[in-house]
């Protein structure tokens, strides 16, 4: 069979050659790379939350891939982190029996810089097939977060706290709800995300991100 679609892959950006009409987003060497090093299993502790997973540990050219998506506008990578998260959520949804999906927010200058939310792009794309819905619960406080890259840990502990708030109006009493994000790191805004919602009235609340940074 001769060559019949070209594709364009997700991590490396490599244009590779298929000789079916099913869809491949990752090249045979990413996807080997993908198996061999960078699926995580590790057990993620967020405070606060009943249960935390992410499919993929965030290095290498996922980490690449991820930051094209964050940075430069590169959305149509969501339908590559997307499907790696509902597959992990679909292994969940048993035990965690979700109500809704939601995100973390961003601030408004970085949704007006880039166009859109990472978070809000993966959750829905999540919940859509999943027949859930996606709702906004959280803002995050305008001034904070900015220089977060920059701060030690500690720091960013302490500026987490009060960086994602409650959305005004949003009654949560007795949902399960699972918070997706792109990339844990230290686990504070999450953590902080999850103590927003709890104060919403969340009975349970889960995390689903689709990259995990490791430990060194
Ligand atoms: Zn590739």
């Amino acid at each position: 069979m001769g060559i019949l679609y070209g594709h364009r892959c997700v991590l490396c950006g490599a244009d590779f050659p298929v000789t079916t009409s099913r869809t491949l987003q990752l090249c045979p060497d990413c996807a080997a790379a993908v198996r061999r090093e960078y699926r995580c299993n590790e057990v993620i502790s967020i405070a606060g939350a009943d249960g935390t997973i992410a499919p993929l540990y965030y290095r290498g050219t996922v980490r690449n891939a991820m930051k094209r998506f964050k940075f430069s506008s590169a959305a149509y990578c969501a339908d590559w982190f997307a499907a790696q998260m509902a597959v992990a959520l679909t292994s969940q949804l048993d035990d965690w029996q979700p109500d809704l999906i939601t995100y973390m927010p961003i601030g408004f200058l970085h949704y007006r810089k880039r166009g859109y939310n990472q978070a809000e792009l993966l959750a829905k794309l999540i919940a859509k097939p999943l027949s859930l819905p996606c709702e906004a619960t959280l803002r995050k406080r305008w001034f904070v977060g900015k220089q977060s890259a920059q701060k030690d840990y500690a720091a960013r502990q302490s500026n987490a706290k009060d960086a994602v708030l409650p959305k005004k109006g949003v009654n949560l009493t007795g949902k399960s709800v699972v918070l997706v994000d792109d990339i844990i790191t230290t686990g504070a805004t999450a953590a902080a995300a999850v103590k927003a919602l709890r104060e919403m009235g969340a009975s349970r609340v889960y995390v689903l991100a689709a990259t995990f940074t490791p430990r060194k």
